[in-house]
C-alpha cells in the first residue's frame, strides 16, 4: 500500500514534497529536453519521409509494462521524436497557416493542462468561465459588434464555419417554415435549400454542408475576380439563377483571408447584394481576422461586423498554440437554436439563478480552457504588439513578392499579397515545381507549400514568422533555382 501511495503521489498533482518535486522534474526534463533540440540548430525538418521513420515509432513504443524513469523515456523522446517533427518556429518553416507558437501563451498552456478546467459547466471552471465571456466580449467589440453579440471559443476554424453554417440553416428553416430542426430534422424541402461562396472558400464550407443533412450540391460555387475574391457580378447572377430554378439560398460564406492567396471577399458588398434575399452571412476570418488588431490593415475587414456571424483561428495569426478558435454571433438569441438542457449539467434552475454554463453556445462539452492562452498574450505583448507583429509580416511579404518577381526563373502568381502569402512557380513545366518542393521538404533546408493555381503547380510561402528574414527568403529561392535548374539539365542529358 505504502508503495502505491508513493507512486499515485509522484504522478498526480498534490502538496507532498514527491508531488511538487514530481511535477518541477516532469516540466524541467520536459523543457530542457526542447532546449537541446532546439540547440542543433538543425533546418524545419530532418526530411525523412514516412516510409524511414518505422525504426524511430517502434523505440517510442517500448512499453515497459510497469513503467520507466523520466530519464530513460526522455532519452528516447529526444533521440527519436523530437529530431522528426516539423519545427514551426524555425525561420525557414513557411508552409502552411501553422504558426510557431507565443512563448507567453506556452507558459498558459501549463496552466491550462494543470488545472484542466472544463469549459462546459460553471462547477468545472470557476472563474475561467467568466475570463472566456470577458475575452468574447472584447472580441465582439473589436469587431464592432453590438450589445446582442455573443460567441464562444472552438476548437479551430473548422468548427467554427460548422457553427455558422449550422445555426444560418436552422434559423432559415425556423423562419421558412415554422419548423424546429433541433427537434424534427430536416424538413422534406431541405434538399433545395443552397449555401453560397466563392471558388476559393476554404474546403470545409462543403465538408459542413454534408455533415449538416444538405449534402455538398448545397454549395454553390462563385466565380473570382483578378483579385481572386468573389465576384460581385456573378454573386448576383448566381442569385437569380438559383430562383428561377426554385432553389433556396439561405447562406453565403465571405471568406476574410482565403487559404491561397488571404484575399478578402469585400463583405460591404456581399451584405448589400444579399440583403434583399434574407441571407446569413458568415464571415470567414480564420486567416485575416487578426487584421482586427491591426491599425494599418484593419480596414481590410471593413463591412464584417455587418455578418451574422464569424470564424476566427487563434492557432494562425495570432500565434497561439493549437487548438484556439472561436466564433462570434451578432445576435445572441440564434444559439437558443443549438440550446439543450442536461440535467446533470446546466440544469435550469441554475441558470434562472444566474449561474454560468457555457456549454449551450457550444456543440462540444468537455472544453479547454484555451482563452486563457490568449488572455496571457495579450497582457503580455498588448494589442499594439501583435499589430505591430501583424504588420510586420504583412510588409515583408510585399518584399519577398519583389523578391521573387526580380527573379528571371520564377513567376509570382500575386505580386501584391494581401496579408502574407505568395504564391510563386517556377518558370517552365509544371512537374518541375511537384519536384522543387518534394526535394527541398526532402533535404530539410526548408519546408515549402505547394498548391494548384488554375491547373498550375504553384509554390507558396506562408509568412506568418516574424523572424523569418530576407536572408531566409533568399537562401530558399537560391536552393529552389538550384533544384530546378539542376532538373532540367538532369533531364536535357537523360533526353
Ligand atoms: C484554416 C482555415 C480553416 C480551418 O480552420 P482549422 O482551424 O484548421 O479547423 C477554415 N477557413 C479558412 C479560411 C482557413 O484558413
Amino acid at each position: 500500500m505504502q508503495s502505491t501511495k508513493a507512486s499515485v503521489d509522484s504522478l498526480f498533482i498534490n502538496q507532498s514534497q514527491l508531488g511538487r518535486e514530481s511535477f518541477r522534474a516532469a516540466l524541467h526534463t520536459s523543457i530542457d529536453s526542447l532546449l537541446d533540440q532546439w540547440q542543433k540548430d538543425q533546418g524545419p525538418y530532418s526530411g525523412i519521409l514516412p516510409g524511414k521513420l518505422a525504426a524511430s515509432v517502434e523505440s517510442l513504443f517500448q512499453l515497459q509494462p510497469s513503467g520507466e524513469s523520466m530519464e530513460s523515456v526522455f532519452q528516447d523522446i529526444q533521440q527519436h521524436l523530437l529530431p522528426h517533427l516539423v519545427d514551426v518556429s524555425h525561420p525557414k518553416c513557411l508552409a502552411h497557416l501553422h504558426c510557431p507558437p507565443l512563448i507567453p501563451a506556452l507558459a498558459a498552456e501549463v496552466i491550462v493542462s494543470s488545472f484542466n478546467q472544463s469549459m462546459d459547466s460553471f462547477d468545472q471552471s470557476g472563474i475561467a468561465s467568466l475570463v472566456e465571456e470577458e475575452i468574447l466580449k472584447w472580441l465582439c467589440a473589436k469587431f464592432s459588434y453590438g450589445n446582442l453579440a455573443d460567441g464562444t471559443f472552438t476548437s479551430g476554424g473548422t468548427q467554427s464555419n460548422y457553427m455558422g453554417l449550422l445555426l444560418a440553416r436552422d434559423a432559415f428553416c425556423e423562419n421558412t417554415w415554422q419548423w424546429n430542426v433541433q427537434q424534427k430534422g430536416l424538413p422534406s424541402e431541405a434538399h433545395r435549400m443552397r449555401i453560397l461562396c466563392s471558388k476559393n472558400a476554404h474546403f470545409t464550407v462543403k465538408k459542413s454542408a454534408s455533415q449538416l443533412g444538405l449534402g455538398e450540391q448545397a454549395v454553390v460555387l462563385v466565380e473570382t475576380d483578378e483579385h481572386h475574391r468573389m465576384d460581385l457580378n456573378d454573386l448576383k447572377k448566381k442569385l437569380v439563377e438559383l430562383k428561377e430554378q426554385d432553389l433556396l439560398p439561405f447562406a453565403v460564406v465571405a471568406t476574410c483571408g482565403t487559404t491561397d492567396f488571404g484575399s478578402i471577399d469585400p463583405v460591404r458588398d456581399v451584405y448589400d447584394i444579399v440583403k434583399p434575399y434574407g441571407l446569413w452571412i458568415h464571415a470567414d476570418a480564420a486567416y485575416g481576422g487578426a487584421l482586427v488588431l491591426s491599425e494599418t490593415y484593419g480596414n481590410k475587414l471593413d463591412g464584417i461586423e455587418l455578418a451574422d456571424s464569424i470564424t476566427i483561428d487563434f492557432h494562425k495569426q495570432f500565434y497561439q498554440p493549437i487548438s484556439c478558435g472561436a466564433f462570434l454571433l451578432k445576435d445572441k438569441r440564434h444559439f437558443g437554436l443549438i440550446h439543450y438542457h442536461a440535467d446533470y449539467l446546466n440544469p435550469k434552475e441554475d441558470e434562472l439563478d444566474g449561474i454560468l454554463h457555457l456549454v449551450h453556445k457550444s456543440v462540444q462539452t468537455t472544453r479547454r480552457f484555451d482563452a486563457l492562452k490568449l488572455l496571457l498574450s495579450l497582457r503580455l505583448i498588448g494589442e499594439e504588439g501583435f499589430g505591430d507583429i501583424i504588420d510586420h509580416t504583412i510588409d515583408f511579404a510585399k518584399d519577398v513578392a519583389a523578391l521573387i518577381e526580380s527573379n528571371d526563373h520564377l513567376d509570382v502568381i500575386n505580386p501584391e499579397p494581401e496579408i502574407n502569402a505568395v504564391v510563386f512557380r517556377f518558370k517552365g513545366a509544371d512537374d518541375i515545381n511537384k519536384i522543387i518542393h518534394r526535394t527541398l521538404f526532402k533535404s530539410g533546408a526548408a519546408v515549402i507549400a505547394k498548391t494548384v493555381v488554375d491547373g498550375q503547380t504553384c509554390l507558396k510561402f506562408t509568412l506568418l514568422n516574424p523572424r523569418t528574414t530576407i536572408t531566409h527568403i533568399e537562401e530558399i529561392l537560391s536552393d529552389i533555382v538550384d533544384i530546378g535548374i539542376a532538373h532540367i539539365q538532369s533531364g536535357r542529358v537523360l533526353r
